[in-house]
This record gives C-alpha cells, structure tokens and sequence, in this order.
C-alpha cells in the first residue's frame, strides 16, 4: 500500500504535470472508484468538468487537487478540490489521450489542452476519489487525519504527548492515522527497526525520549524513501510517469524475513500482526516483557 513517500512522489508528479490545467472530461469507468461520491458517477464527472487545477496537496496518504472555476477568463480562487487515496493498488498515470485506457483505469481525466491525460488506475479498487465542495484548503472528510510528520502543522510536542497516552502498542499507535498519518506497515517496522524498539512495546511504556527518538527515526525513514522514490513493494506503486521506486533494497527488516539484520546479523523475525505482518529484528529489538508494573524504564 501506498505510504507517505510513495503518495508524495505522485503528488510532485501531478504538481509538475497537472497544476494549471482545465479538466475536459472526467470519464468514470468502474463506479466504485467514486463510491465516496454520494450523489454518483454522473455528478462527479458534472461537478469537476471546466474546472482548472490550482495545485496539488497532501496530507498523510490522501491527494488532493484543489480546483477553480476559471470559466469567465477572471483569475478565482480555488474553493473545491478533487480528493483521491490510492488504497492498496492505486496509481495516477499520465496517458496519451490518443490511447486506449488499460483494463484497470478506473476514472479517465481528459484536459482542455489536449496534453496528456490523468488515468486513476486501480487494480484492487480499494482507491477512491471525490469532490469534496469547499475542501480546497482542506478537504472536510479529511479533517480527523492528524497532520504527518513532514508537514509545517506537526506538532511533535503534542504527538509525544498523545502517543504516550495510548493504551496500545507502539506500532498499532503509529498506524493511527488520528494520531500520525501517513505511516502504514513499511514504514512504521522500518522506523521501529531504526529506533530498536519492539513493535508490540507499549506506547504508554516509551519516555519522551524514546518517543523522540521513535519519531526522529519515522521522519528519517520516510526522507530517505521520498529521496529515492518511494518503496514499489509489490511493484503496485509507480509514479505519474510509470516509474518504480527503489527504497526497497534499502529496506532493512520489512519483508525480510530470515535474512540478516544490517545491523547485528540476526535472522529477520516475521509476526502476524492485525491481519498482516510485523518484520523486526529479535535482537536489537527485544520484546517487551510481560507485566513489568512500572514500564518506564524505556
Ligand atoms: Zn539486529
């Protein structure tokens, strides 16, 4: 699944190659790909026809192009937006509007200017996209999504402070999107892995350092992976242009199980972890014992 570094490199894509252009035709050829869009395929497409796009934003892994309505040749500000997760499989592709769409293209954007157009991609079809009136700034049904550890708005203060009110382990806090976005299951092993703590160690047990720490190692982890592109895991995430990313032979434990830790050589350890997995190091990161009492000493 897309993850922060993977949804960034997308969203520069579409800054350098969509902002500034007018949406001719948004073509919506599976419904599900709009199901958030409750008044239906046929409004969706109505509702973002002539409209130019302003920019290209980001919060955790949601997309957002805010849109104006530049209809009267007079310069307006953009007001609404078209919001866009990716899901497990989606992807946002430059296409030559002379070509036929793929099988899984989901939604189509032709532009005014007859330039390449936008295929939203989706072989899961867990993606989705909306217009979200007024969202521009914002979009309204993203406003729970705490802000990521990228943006200005990341209060780390404050993040330390809420993590370690969390009843649940550090990883399960990490995945909160409430809390921190834009971490999933790469990036949080990945960080923990970088930070030798163990995924099922309380949240509540960490000290503000360790939790600084933690954090420190989240936002290394996601720079290094934005620098090289994004992790294309299961070769699923592409940029606009097609094109994989290669942190993943930078990964140290995620997906890795029983090859050598980088760091001490131990064979990499493999949990089922919520219907999924949680990679670590047995090794550096140790596991927390059970019912300590006090656990502060981390
Ligand atoms: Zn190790």
């Amino acid at each position: 699944m897309p993850e922060l570094p993977e949804v960034e490199v997308v969203r520069r894509g579409l800054e350098r190659h969509v902002v500034g252009r007018t949406i001719g035709l948004a073509q919506v050829l599976h419904p599900r790909a709009v199901r958030r869009h409750v008044a239906g395929p046929a409004d969706f497409s109505a509702a973002v026809r002539g409209l130019t796009v302003t920019g290209a934003r980001r919060r955790g892994k949601y997309l957002w192009l805010p849109v104006a309505d530049r209809a009267q040749g007079m310069p307006s500000v953009a007001e609404d937006a078209l919001l866009a997760h990716l899901g497990m499989s989606g992807q946002l592709l430059l296409g030559d509007p002379g070509r036929p769409v793929a099988p899984h293209v989901r939604v189509r954007f032709t532009f005014t200017d007859s330039g390449p157009d936008l295929r939203f991609t989706d072989q899961r079809t867990f993606g989705h996209m909306t217009f979200a009136a007024g969202g521009a700034a914002l979009p309204p049904m993203i406003a729970h999504i705490a802000p990521d550890p990228m943006e200005p708005d990341f209060d780390e203060a404050a993040v330390i402070g809420r993590l370690r009110s969390r009843r649940t382990g550090i990883k399960s806090a990490l995945l909160d999107q409430s809390l921190v976005s834009g971490i999933g299951n790469i990036y949080a092993d990945e960080a923990l892995w970088r930070a030798r703590l163990h995924w099922a160690t309380p949240a509540a047990s960490l000290s503000r350092a360790a939790a600084g720490r933690l954090l420190a190692a989240v936002r290394e982890v996601l720079a290094e992976a934005l620098t090289a592109g994004g992790t294309s895991f299961d070769s699923l995430y592409v940029n606009v242009n097609g094109e994989s990313g290669y942190f993943g032979r930078s990964l140290a434990v995620y997906g890795r199980e029983g090859e050598p830790c980088p760091r001490c050589g131990a064979p990499v350890r493999r949990d089922p972890f919520m219907n999924r997995s949680a990679y670590s190091c047995p090794a550096c990161q140790r596991r927390p014992r059970r019912r300590t009492g006090r656990a502060s000493s981390l």
